[in-house]
């Protein structure tokens, strides 16, 4: 059984795309068949991935919805990238923008394209993860729309709880078309031991959110070795096995694959 998760948050810099990346990572280390997913115009994830210019690439994720979406026949497995360290990579880039233009002037259906390919692919992966971009516009309702269930990266700040309200919205909405959707949980960013925000966010999260949606009991700390990683295209397994941060996206791992 394939569980689809899209990691998602309409604000930026919260680490969406680097808890893609060393989730998805983490979980090919525990033997798990693995499939992440860049809908993010920034290819971000891509260049995580080791692609050092996602915007060169011939075939990516746009190609694939575009292709779906006037009703052409895919291999689903065409474009696939193989990364070093175990996962695979549908790539996205620079094309996915235009892309979600396109989408509005579908007449049915235009929430459901990515599911479609997703579906496609399922039965070949115990884990999809599709990372998402910075907004609640089509491509993030096309990612809602395919997943099982949504992991929410928040940075340990006030203004982003305010951020979380949207995005609960936009799930709930969603729900109506895909009402399978379940929440994978709350996982607290760069948080900085020297500042009380995170105590502070926790308590609101604990008042506001904790009886609907897990909070993970593992918080990513704060910390350089993170943020030198996606220019390297490699994971934070073997950027710093042994820092903190791999230590903290290793639990992250191991609570996901406990629920
Ligand atoms: P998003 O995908 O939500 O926009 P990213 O994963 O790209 O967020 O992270 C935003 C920036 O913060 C990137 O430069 C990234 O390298 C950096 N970053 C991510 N996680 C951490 C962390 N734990 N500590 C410090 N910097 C981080
Ligand atoms: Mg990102």
């Amino acid at each position: 059984m394939c569980k689809v998760i899209s990691v998602s948050n309409n604000k930026g810099g919260v680490a969406k795309t680097t808890t893609a990346c060393n989730l998805g990572i983490g979980l090919a280390r525990m033997g798990k068949r693995v499939l992440v997913v860049d809908a993010d115009p920034q290819g971000n994830l891509t260049t995580c991935m080791g692609v050092e210019e996602p915007d060169d690439l011939e075939y990516t994720l746009s190609d694939v919805m575009g292709k779906i979406m006037n009703d052409e026949i895919i291999d689903p497995h065409e474009g696939i990238i193989r990364n070093e360290e175990g996962v695979d990579l549908m790539p996205g880039n620079i094309d996915l923008s235009g892309l979600e233009i396109s989408l509005i002037s579908v007449m049915v259906g235009r929430e459901t394209i990515l599911k479609e390919y997703i579906d496609m692919v399922r039965e070949d992966y115990d884990y999809i993860l599709i990372d998402c971009m910075p907004s609640l516009g089509l491509l993030t309702v096309n990612a809602l729309a395919a997943a099982d269930s949504v992991l929410i990266p928040m940075q340990a700040a006030y203004l982003s709880a305010k951020g979380l309200k949207q995005l609960v919205k936009a799930v709930t909405r969603v729900q109506k078309l895909n009402p399978g959707l379940s929440y994978e949980g709350i996982l607290i960013t760069m948080v900085d031991e020297r500042t009380n925000y995170a105590k502070e966010i926790m308590k609101l999260l604990d008042e506001g959110y904790a009886k609907d949606i897990r909070i993970f009991a593992v918080r990513i700390p704060s910390s350089v070795r993170a943020s030198e990683i996606s220019a390297l295209g490699i994971s934070i397994y073997q950027h710093d096995p042994h820092g903190k941060i791999a230590t903290a996206y290793q639990s992250l791992t191991e609570e996901v694959l406990a629920s």
